[in-house]
């Protein structure tokens, strides 16, 4: 009867670290898709943030360039192209140093 007992035991046992380590792969498959999903998402945003931005980078040069604003050679502000002196650090602006800013 003792025998029986223990055999029954032990059985449970088995069955329940089975269970146990079906239910845990299953788990750590749930948490991989999670993972997997998230990083493929923020990739995805991350490339269209920087298509963006690139995009909004051109789109600011042409306004520049259409609204004839010059930089300052010596802090790199943009300032409107009657400016004689920087409107940040306030040094004169040169024509001939300006000019070979575009590009
Ligand atoms: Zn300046």
């Amino acid at each position: 009867m003792a025998d029986r007992v223990l055999e029954e035991r032990e059985l449970e046992i088995e069955r329940l670290t089975k269970q146990l380590d079906y239910m845990e792969q299953e788990l750590l498959e749930k948490y991989c898709d999670v993972g997997k999903f998230v990083l493929e998402k923020v990739e995805r945003e991350n490339r269209e943030i920087d298509q963006l931005t690139d995009q909004v980078i051109k789109v600011k040069k042409e306004l520049i360039k259409v609204k004839g604003e010059i930089r300052c050679p010596y802090c790199y502000q943009y300032n409107e192209p009657e400016s004689i002196y920087c409107n940040r650090c306030g040094k004169k602006l040169e024509k001939k140093k300006l000019e070979e800013e575009d590009d």
